[in-house]
């Protein structure tokens, strides 16, 4: 694969943003091919991992780019500067990875398992939580713009026109003391819930995470 695949941004028909997805796009699948000559163990999911960017690639091309392929809603800005070949909006994520929408946009803390772990989508962000401990709240956090790594969190409960305590609500702010200072997400729009077995090993609760 060493044919000249240097892309300049001015050859491109798609213009700020657009460029800029596509020179992430094809230097990552550059750095797939190149690895797809050396690594024969990881050949399936590098080859998987390949056709979602061309995908991508081919959605950007055709102007659906960012748009969810299976319910047509737009995909959160901040989660495709994260992954920028993602297909799938949070709602449809959830809902094909096996996480349970929460369907009276109310979860209890104390109703859920310790490990067991939530995605809140706020109306700027997502954040991916691990909870700890159901009674306290105790939680690993991350997500947004502050909680770049996993941090410990309490999560103390929802502000809408009142606080629900122990609560995530859809519409309210989600509130939580994170190194002792008060932290409130923009209002949520989504909670999906995943259920884990109580003995997952330390390893598996890190992969939970992301
Ligand atoms: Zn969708």
């Amino acid at each position: 694969m060493s044919e000249n695949r240097t892309i300049h941004l001015i050859e491109i028909p798609i213009g700020g943003k657009g460029g800029y997805t596509w020179n992430r796009l094809h230097s990552e699948r550059e750095d797939i091919c190149e690895a797809l000559l050396k690594d024969d163990e990881r050949k399936e999911s590098l080859q998987a991992r390949l056709r979602k960017i061309d995908d991508a690639l081919d959605r950007l091309m055709s102007g659906s780019y960012g748009i969810c392929s299976s319910c047509g809603r737009s995909i959160d800005d901040r989660r495709l500067d994260i992954d920028p070949a993602l297909e799938l909006c949070i709602d449809c994520w959830g809902r094909e990875s096996g996480l349970e929408l929460s369907s009276s946009g109310d979860v209890m803390l104390e109703s859920l398992n310790a490990f067991d772990s939530i995605v809140v989508q706020t109306y700027r962000s997502v954040y991916h939580i691990l909870l700890l401990d159901p009674k306290t709240g105790r939680a690993l956090i991350d997500g947004g713009e502050y909680l770049t790594e996993p941090s410990e969190a309490l999560l103390k409960g929802s502000l809408g026109s009142e606080f629900k305590v122990g609560t995530i609500s859809v519409g309210c702010r989600l509130e939580m003391w994170v190194d002792e200072r008060v932290f409130l997400t923009s209002p949520i729009k989504s909670v999906h819930v995943k259920h884990n077995s109580a003995l997952e090993s330390v390893q598996d609760i890190s992969a939970a995470l992301h």
